[in-house]
C-alpha cells in the first residue's frame, strides 16, 4: 500500500458518487463508496458463490429456511424494498437477488454484493422484530450493498492482506486468483464497516423502508433494542451483527434528526397503499 503510486491511487477514487438532489428536502444525502478498485463483475460473482457455499453449508446442517411463514414474511418485506432500491443504484434492476433465512441463535443479517440477503433467526427471536424492524434492518443491509461498502471492503482486502502487486491488480485482474476473492467476500461481510458506511446505511435504510410503506421511526428502535441486548450479553456472547455494525453514541440522534427526510415519503407511501386497499 506504502508503494502504491499517485495515478493509481487517483484511479481507485474516481469511483462514482451518488448523492440526493441538493435542492430536495426529501430523501437522505448520501455518497456511494469511492474505493472501488475490484470491478463489479468481480465482486459480485464472488459474493455470489461465497453465498451459495453458505447456504448449501446450512441447508447440510438442516438450518435452510424451515419455517415457511417467517420467509415468506422475509422475502414479501424484499419485494416492497427492491422496487426504490434502484435510486440509489441502477444495478439493483439487474441483481438477481436472493432472500433466505438460516436457523441459528447468531443475532446477525447481510446482505452481499449483488443482493444476496440472509437474516438468521437468532435477530428476529432475540429482538421480536415487528415488520416495520425487519425493513429498516434489511433496508440497512441492502443499503452496504447498494453504496458498495461490501466492494470497496472486498478491494481493501485484496490490497491489504494478500500483497498482490497492485499493477496486476488494475491492469490484469485475471491473475487475482478465487481463493483470494472468495476469502475477501467472506471478510466483506465479517469486519466492521466503518462509521461513515454505518451512517449512510442507516439513511439510506430509513428512506428505503419508509418508501416502501413500512415506519422509518422503527431505526432507533431496532438500535435501542441491539444495544440493550448487547448490555445485557456482556462480553459473553455479543451479538454478531454489533461487531459487523459497530454503534456509536450519535447514532440515534443521526437517525432522528434525519426522520423529517423521510417521514413525508412514508406518509405518502401508507396512502397509496390506503388507496389501492380501497
Ligand atoms: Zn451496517
Amino acid at each position: 500500500m506504502r508503494r502504491l503510486p499517485a495515478l493509481l491511487l487517483a484511479l481507485a477514487l474516481a469511483g462514482p458518487a451518488f448523492s440526493a438532489d441538493p435542492a430536495s428536502t426529501e430523501g437522505v444525502d448520501v455518497k456511494k463508496s469511492r474505493f472501488l478498485l475490484l470491478p463489479k463483475s468481480t465482486v459480485e460473482n464472488s459474493s455470489g458463490q461465497q453465498y451459495a457455499q453458505m447456504m448449501r453449508s446450512a441447508a447440510q446442517k438442516n438450518a435452510l429456511n424451515n419455517d415457511r411463514a417467517q420467509v415468506e414474511r422475509l422475502r414479501g418485506i424484499a419485494r416492497n424494498l427492491i422496487p426504490p432500491a434502484a435510486r440509489f443504484n441502477e444495478d439493483a434492476k439487474r441483481w438477481r437477488w436472493e432472500v433466505n433465512l438460516v436457523s441459528s441463535r447468531s443475532v446477525n443479517a447481510f446482505c452481499m454484493p449483488g443482493g444476496k440477503i440472509a437474516f438468521f433467526t437468532g435477530i428476529i427471536n432475540a429482538l421480536q422484530l415487528t415488520d416495520d424492524e425487519v425493513a429498516v434492518i434489511m433496508g440497512h443491509e441492502i443499503a452496504h450493498a447498494l453504496l458498495e461498502h461490501g466492494r470497496a471492503r472486498m478491494s481493501e482486502q485484496v490490497l491489504k492482506n494478500v500483497g498482490i502487486s497492485v499493477a496486476a491488480m488494475v491492469f490484469n485482474l485475471g491473475q487475482v486468483s478465487t481463493s483470494v476473492l472468495s476469502q475477501a467476500a467472506t471478510l466483506a461481510v465479517s469486519l466492521p464497516f466503518s462509521r461513515q458506511h454505518e451512517t449512510d446505511a442507516d439513511l439510506v435504510g430509513m428512506e428505503l423502508a419508509a418508501r416502501a410503506g413500512y415506519d422509518p421511526r422503527a431505526a432507533a428502535n431496532v438500535w435501542r433494542k441491539m444495544s440493550k441486548l448487547g448490555a445485557q450479553s456482556g462480553n459473553a456472547q455479543p451479538p454478531q451483527f454489533l461487531s459487523t455494525h459497530p454503534g456509536h453514541a450519535n447514532r440515534i440522534k443521526d437517525i432522528e434528526a434525519n426522520l423529517p427526510r423521510v417521514m413525508p415519503l412514508y406518509e405518502t407511501a401508507r396512502r397509496e397503499r390506503a388507496a389501492l386497499q380501497r
